[in-house]
């Protein structure tokens, strides 16, 4: 079998979302409006307070999963249903929103850097109004495996070298691997067959991806069988390879609100504005 290769590379757009943070839009912008059943991926990266101090204050989700990956800094979570946490660096908060939360992701720090990832996964349909729930899941919980020479991975979620992530029970079957590589260390990954997948330089200078170069800042969306070879650059590079079984559902999107259907928006809305999140 053929092993998988990047049929299209795209960078992050700037932008800014909640009440003003600044950051990339990787998934979810004009040149990857989504790779099912990945509907949005964002790399928040800054040093300077201003760019996200003022947080993402309350706002609505329903119908997806919102998963944080800390790298850098801390944030607060807290939501309508009492819930709250801590994400401090290298913890991950997988959040399936389900049928509706109010939640607010505020910064704990008025200096330093803050720095990760958000990442929208989609629910099908059977399942957008299920109740919803949390993973808090803290760094020492993240198993770290080395599956080869100079290669170490976290392992968010799936399964690599007999280990497993910590986050269960996901509809879409996600591998989320945070993967650093010494230069001339080289990895096999197989995905599972059918499985969308990309990867994302976010350290270093670039890696080779089924033998073409993807440089720091560059998402390769992956073709959709066979195994996956990774190997190192001239420097230390560091990437997420994420891969997750695709719904191939219509999707109807509306800001924080993505469902099937235009009709499904509208209560969604109306749900929000009638308090019943
Ligand atoms: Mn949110």
């Amino acid at each position: 079998m053929s092993d998988r290769h990047i049929t299209r590379r795209v960078r992050g757009v700037d932008t800014s979302d909640g009440a003003g943070v600044r950051l990339k839009r990787v998934i979810g912008q004009p040149e990857l409006d989504m790779l099912d059943p990945f509907l949005l991926l964002d790399e928040f990266r800054s040093d300077q307070a201003g760019d996200y101090i003022a947080g993402f204050p309350e706002h609505p989700h329903r119908g997806f999963e919102t998963v944080t990956y800390m790298l850098a800094g801390h944030m607060q979570h807290q939501d309508n249903h009492g819930n709250h946490g801590d994400l401090g660096p290298g913890s991950v908060q997988w959040m399936t929103a389900g049928r509706g939360i109010l939640h607010s992701e505020m910064p704990q720090q008025e200096n330093g850097l803050m720095w990760g990832f958000q990442l929208w996964v989609n629910l099908p349909a059977k399942d957008k109004m299920t109740a919803p729930r949390y993973q808090d899941i803290a760094p020492q919980r993240i198993p770290v495996v080395h599956p080869a020479a100079g290669v170490e991975v976290k392992l968010i979620a799936g399964e690599l070298a007999g280990a497993t992530g910590p986050v269960e029970g996901i509809v879409t079957a996600p591998l989320y691997l945070d993967i650093g590589l010494q230069p001339g260390a080289a990895l096999t990954l197989d995905l599972p067959d059918g499985h969308h997948g990309f990867a994302y330089v976010f350290e270093g200078e670039s890696v080779l991806v089924g033998g073409e170069k993807l440089a720091r800042g560059q998402l390769g969306v992956l073709s959709e069988r066979g195994r996956l070879q990774l190997a190192g650059g001239e420097q230390p590079v560091r990437l997420l390879v994420v891969a997750g079984r695709p719904l191939e559902e219509p999707v109807t999107r509306y800001g924080p609100f993505v469902m099937n259907t235009p009709a499904e928006i509208h209560d969604a809305i109306a749900d929000f504005r009638a308090g019943k999140f």
